[in-house]
Parts: C-alpha cells; sequence; structure tokens
C-alpha cells in the first residue's frame, strides 16, 4: 500500500490517460536544434545521425545542414534529413561489462552522450552523479505523474521496461548504491509489469505511489519511499535518495550500450482537442507544428496551446520546437481552457478549494491576498517559498485566481528554486 500524501489531486483515470496505448514514431523532414556556440559544421555540410553539431547538441537525423542563425543566446542549426537515420561512425560503446566500469568511466559515458535530467530537471545528469556519490542509499527511477493527459513518461516505460531497467543498473554502479526502486502509480499496468520483471532482482523492486497528483515530485516521492517529509530546500540526498526520471534512465541505457547521445525522446501530444492519448518518439528539435500533424485530426477547435501539462505547462506556439526536457504539446479547447485573459477574475471567493488541495498545508488564498496587497513579507511568512508550483490551487480556483503565478514571481524575485519534479 502507497503512502498516501495529505492534499493533491486525483484525476479522472481512463483509457485514454494511462499511457498504454501505442508508442508513434515520427521523424520531421526538417528539424532546428539550439546551441550555445562552437558550431562544428557549416551550411551544406552532411551530418550522421548521433554526430556532435556543438557542445552537447548532436544531429538527431543524418541529412543536411540547411542553415545556420544567430538566435537570442545562441545560434540555430537547421537540418533537412534524408529519412535514411544513417549512424556517426564516431559512436563508441562501453565495451566492458557494468561490474567492470569505474564510476568515472559511466559519468564520462553520460557526460559525453549530453543526457540531462529528462523530467523537467535540467541540469547535468553527470553533475548530479558526481554530486551526490557517498550521499545516497537508493536511487529512484520516477514514472510517478500523475498530470492530466501527460503520459510520455508511463508509454516509455512500458515501450521499454527492460533499458529503464538496465538504466538503473547503471545509476546504481556509478553511485555505488545497492538499491534501486522503479516509482510507478500503485494499481497501474507498469506496476504489475516491472513487479513481474523484477521479482527475482536483489537490486531492483518496484515502489507504487498514490495515484494522486503530485505523486511525482520530489517532496513527495522521498515521502513515497521513506515515510518522511522531506525539509523545505534541503536536497533528497539528505534523506537518502538520488532520483532520475525514466527517460532519463532510458537515455543512460542507450549511451551505454550504443553511444548513442541524447537524440530524441518521448513527447505526449495530447489535450481536450484529440479524442486519445498519442505519445511519440520523436528527435529534438521536431517543431511543435509538425508533431501536431503527425498526431492527427482534432475533435474541438484548440484555444490554447501548452508545452506542459495543464496544471504546470506554460503557453508556447506552434514554432517551438522539442527539447530534451519536453515532455508534452496539448492543445486544450475553450471547455476546458476556460475564457480568455480578459474573462479571469481575481477576485478570491474564499470557498477554500485551493486550501484544501495545496500538498504544502499552505493557505494559498491568503499567501495571494497578501501577495496583491504587496505584503511581501507576510507572503513569505505565511510559506509562500515553499510552494511547490504544483499548479493545484489555479487550477482548481472557481474565481480562476492566478495564485500559482503570483507566488511562482514572487518566488523568482527571492530566488528560491522550484522543487524539482522528476515524473
Ligand atoms: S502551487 Fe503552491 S500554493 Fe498552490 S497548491 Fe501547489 S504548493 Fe500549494
Ligand atoms: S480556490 Fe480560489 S476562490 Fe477558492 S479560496 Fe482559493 S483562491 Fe479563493
Amino acid at each position: 500500500m502507497a503512502y498516501v500524501f495529505r492534499g493533491g489531486i486525483m484525476f479522472r483515470d481512463d483509457k485514454t490517460s494511462r499511457g498504454e496505448g501505442d508508442l508513434h514514431r515520427f521523424e520531421p523532414k526538417k528539424l532546428v536544434l539550439y546551441a550555445g556556440g562552437d558550431l562544428q559544421v557549416d551550411v551544406g555540410a552532411r551530418v550522421l545521425r548521433g554526430q556532435p553539431i556543438a557542445k552537447g547538441v548532436f544531429s538527431p537525423v543524418s541529412g543536411t545542414v540547411a542553415d545556420i542563425a544567430d538566435v537570442p543566446g545562441g545560434t540555430s542549426v537547421t537540418v533537412e534529413s534524408d529519412g535514411e537515420g544513417a549512424l556517426f561512425p564516431g559512436l563508441v560503446k562501453m565495451h566492458k561489462k557494468l561490474a567492470e566500469c569505474s564510476t568515472e568511466e559511466i559519468i564520462g559515458k553520460i557526460r559525453d552522450a549530453g543526457i540531462v535530467g529528462m523530467g523537467g530537471e535540467t541540469g547535468s545528469v553527470a553533475d548530479r552523479i558526481a554530486d551526490v556519490i557517498g550521499k545516497a542509499d537508493v536511487c529512484i527511477a520516477d514514472c510517478a505523474g500523475r498530470e492530466p493527459y501527460v503520459t510520455c513518461d508511463m508509454a516509455a516505460l512500458l515501450e521499454r521496461p527492460a533499458a529503464v531497467i538496465n538504466g538503473l543498473k547503471i545509476f546504481l554502479r556509478a553511485l555505488g548504491v545497492r538499491r534501486g526502486v522503479i516509482a510507478v502509480p500503485e494499481g497501474s499496468a507498469a506496476a504489475k509489469k516491472l513487479t513481474e520483471m523484477t521479482k527475482n532482482s536483489g537490486m531492483i523492486s518496484v515502489l507504487a505511489t498514490s495515484r494522486k497528483y503530485p505523486a511525482g515530485d520530489e517532496r513527495r516521492l522521498v515521502y513515497s519511499y521513506t515515510g518522511r517529509e522531506l525539509a523545505h530546500g534541503a536536497d533528497t540526498v539528505s534523506l537518502g535518495c538520488v532520483i532520475f526520471n525514466i527517460q532519463t534512465c532510458i537515455a543512460v541505457y542507450d549511451a551505454f550500450v550504443s553511444g548513442l547521445p541524447c537524440v530524441s525522446r518521448v513527447v505526449t501530444v495530447g489535450g481536450d482537442c484529440f479524442t486519445g492519448e498519442y505519445n511519440v518518439d520523436v528527435p529534438i528539435g521536431t517543431s511543435f507544428g509538425d508533431l501536431i500533424d503527425a498526431a492527427g485530426e482534432m475533435c474541438a477547435e484548440p484555444v490554447l496551446m501548452l508545452n506542459g501539462g495543464p496544471l504546470r505547462g506554460i503557453p508556447c506556439g506552434a514554432d517551438g520546437t522539442v527539447g530534451k526536457t519536453t515532455r508534452a504539446i496539448l492543445l486544450l479547447s475553450e471547455k476546458t481552457a476556460g475564457g480568455s485573459d480578459t474573462d479571469i477574475s481575481p477576485v478570491c471567493i474564499r470557498c477554500g478549494r485551493c486550501v484544501t488541495h495545496c500538498p504544502e498545508r499552505l493557505m494559498p488564498n491568503r499567501i495571494y491576498d497578501l501577495i496583491r496587497d504587496g505584503k511581501t513579507e507576510e507572503a513569505v511568512a505565511a510559506g509562500a517559498l515553499h510552494c511547490v508550483g504544483c499548479g493545484i490551487c489555479s487550477y482548481i480556483c472557481p474565481g480562476k485566481a492566478p495564485v500559482t503565478e503570483l507566488i511562482a514571481g514572487l518566488k523568482a524575485k527571492n530566488n528560491s528554486p522550484e522543487v524539482t519534479d522528476h515524473d
């Protein structure tokens, strides 16, 4: 029985929200990659799948560099695919058995592959491993997320469970940790499948988590495993836990066995403008517009496009592109998205729903009022910096009060990081 945390929301769970449908594949004719600098290609150059084109950036397809342009913060590189998927011959897989690999060799392989946390935590995975060596007792592969529509991780896990298990074993070896758990919602198809697959493993087991949102954020996840509350602002390793997203495990496994760097990921294209869920393995750099076209016909007129889920996502346009941390592109109709911004009333009607559902036991309505009144010190004293940005208070507010957004603004001014969501 999973630990059940206070607050949160239980969302509808039907066949279109479980990640159990087919995992599709899609490769666009053209994709756009972003690099900080130090380009290793010129316009007209032929590139191959996995070939480095800049530091930490690799071509996801074989084809031709069609354009290079300056953009804010760096350079964009447009690659036209030839559809052949020809691999870069310089890819080097790990030639040793895992038990013979040193920590340094594994970290080096992960660093060379340009792998970052693929669940929203954007930092270098190699750096994270190096930081927590000797501090953790358990490594958690996180697939506990329950934000509506966003089923990319579950789809990736159900498609490649062995890659997740073996990726987790690579983490265990690098960290010098003997216990690994895969966190999945209790009662899910993935929980059953992985329990069967890991039943004879002395090192890997399944952690059944609450089916409520936000079961996948690190404070809830650490509680699910230890039964203890992580102190606000504390690193998960203070309770012996280090967490990586499911798709990060798969990327690490691929880098290890084939030398392929991080060039693709599974993304959900969904929302109530589609009749079902559509999870697709796509190259990094695919435009959101191409992704939406690939997902097929819509059943409703979209009024809002989100990069991410309906609670944490941010509005975006069709010209955006898939990055290593892009989890979902949602199209929402007026019924789900609500009216336009001008319809939003900032008035709190004191219904108390946000207080009931806040997983951090805050009083979001009071914090909201204090921030609006310019009483930021009092808002901080009321716990505003302990907000994990789950988005529940804004999502459920009948007055559509932008509570989460105001608190996020206050936190940004106080340089307070959000709690990482690895799911
Ligand atoms: S966004 Fe913050 S204040 Fe709102 S429910 Fe989540 S944790 Fe509580
Ligand atoms: S949910 Fe909205 S209206 Fe209800 S108490 Fe919270 S802020 Fe006020």
